[in-house]
C-alpha cells in the first residue's frame, strides 16, 4: 500500500480510540494548546513528503530538541561527550533526579532532562553563539528559515522549573556543570520553546535516516557510526521510562517531547513525526504512540 493511503487509514483509525491522555499541565504555555490537535507527516527516502491531518501546525518540540543538541556536541567534540553523560536507558522518569546521587552527577544519558542540561552546559563551551547556531542549524534541516524560538513558552518554563532548576544545581555541585545554572537553564529552556510542524519535523530528522548526511546539502553532518550511535540512544532512552513498550510495539528509534510530538526514523526508508497534546503517563504522546504502531504493523517493516 502507498504511504498516503496508510496515513489515511491510520489516521481515520486512531480517532475512533477513546485518547485517555492529559496535555501537560507543569507547563502553562503548553496547556493552553488545543488538545485535540492531530497531525502526521511522513517524508521518504527520496524527500517525497505524505501529511494527514494538521501536519502543517506549529507545536512545541520540547525534548526532541535533545536529539539536535547532543548531535551538535556529538559531531563537534566525538566520544568525549560521554565523559560527561552516560548511555545507558534510564528507566527512570524525564526529570528524575533519583539516578544522579548514585552516579556522581553523571546523567544516565542525553535524552533525560538532567542528560541534556548537561548538553545545553557543552552547547555553551563549544559555540560562540549557542542560540543562533542552534537555529540556524535547525533551519537549515528543515529549508524552513520562519521556524523560531517562541518567548511565552522560555518564559513559561522560566517561572516553572523548579525541578529543572534543582536538577542543573545538583549536577553543579558534582562539577559536572561548568557555567551559571540561570545560564544553562536559558540555553535549555530557549531549544525546548523551538516550534515545528510535523513536516518541518520529519525533515528534520532525514538526516538520521540517511547515514548522517544532510540530504538537502549532501554535506557529512555526522560520521555513520556517529549516526548509528544517535539512533541506538533514540532506541534506547527517545522515550524515558516508556523506551521498551516504545520498542516492543514500534520498533524505530524515535523521540517525545511533552508539547505532543513524537518523531521515529526508519533508517534508508524514511522520518515520521506525529503531534497530538495529550500525553500518556509516561509523558509520551497518547495517539502519536498508537499511530506508529499501526504504521509499522501495517507496513509490516520496521528495524527489527
Ligand atoms: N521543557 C521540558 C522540561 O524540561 C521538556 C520535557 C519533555 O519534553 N519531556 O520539563
Amino acid at each position: 500500500m502507498a504511504f498516503q493511503d496508510i496515513l489515511d487509514s491510520i489516521y481515520t483509525e486512531v480517532l475512533q480510540v477513546e485518547n485517555t491522555g492529559k496535555k501537560a499541565d507543569y507547563i502553562p504555555e503548553i496547556e493552553k494548546v488545543d488538545g485535540d490537535k492531530y497531525g502526521i507527516a511522513l517524508v521518504d527516502i527520496n524527500q517525497k513528503v505524505f501529511t494527514k491531518g494538521d501536519a502543517n501546525e506549529k507545536f512545541s518540540i520540547q525534548s526532541i530538541s535533545k536529539v539536535i543538541t547532543t548531535s551538535l556536541i556529538f559531531s563537534k567534540i566525538g566520544n568525549e561527550l560521554w565523559k560527561r553523560v552516560g548511555k545507558e536507558p534510564s528507566g527512570n522518569a524525564f526529570n528524575s533526579l533519583i539516578q544522579l546521587e548514585f552516579e556522581k552527577g553523571i546523567p544516565r544519558n542525553p535524552f533525560i532532562n538532567a542528560g541534556a542540561l548537561v548538553i545545553a552546559d557543552l552547547m555553551l563551551e563549544h559555540f560562540e553563539n549557542p542560540k543562533e547556531y542552534l537555529l540556524n542549524f535547525v533551519r537549515e534541516l528543515t529549508e524552513n528559515p520562519t521556524i523560531n524560538y517562541n518567548q511565552n513558552v522560555i518564559q513559561s518554563e522560566t517561572e516553572n522549573g523548579y525541578r529543572n532548576a534543582a536538577l542543573v544545581n545538583f549536577i553543579k555541585s558534582f562539577d559536572n556543570i561548568k557555567h551559571q545554572p540561570e545560564e544553562v537553564l536559558d540555553f535549555y529552556y530557549h531549544q525546548c520553546s523551538i516550534e515545528m510542524t510535523c513536516v518541518d519535523l520529519a525533515k528534520c530528522f532525514q538526516v538520521f535516516a540517511n547515514n548522517g548526511v544532510i540530504p538537502q546539502s549532501n554535506k557529512q553532518f555526522l560520521t555513520s557510526s556517529q549516526c548509528k550511535r544517535m539512533n541506538a540512544l533514540m532506541q534506547m532512552c527517545g522515550f524515558y521510562d516508556q523506551a521498551g513498550e516504545f520498542t516492543f510495539k514500534v520498533g524505530l528509534p524515535g523521540k517525545s517531547g511533552v508539547g505532543g510530538g513524537v518523531v521515529a526514523i526508519f533508517p534508508n526508508h524514511y522520518t515520521v513525526a506525529v503531534w497530538s497534546p495529550k500525553l500518556n503517563k509516561k509523558g509520551n504522546s497518547f495517539y502519536g504512540l498508537e499511530t506508529l504502531e499501526r504504521l509499522t504493523t501495517e507496513t509490516e517493516a520496521s528495524i527489527f
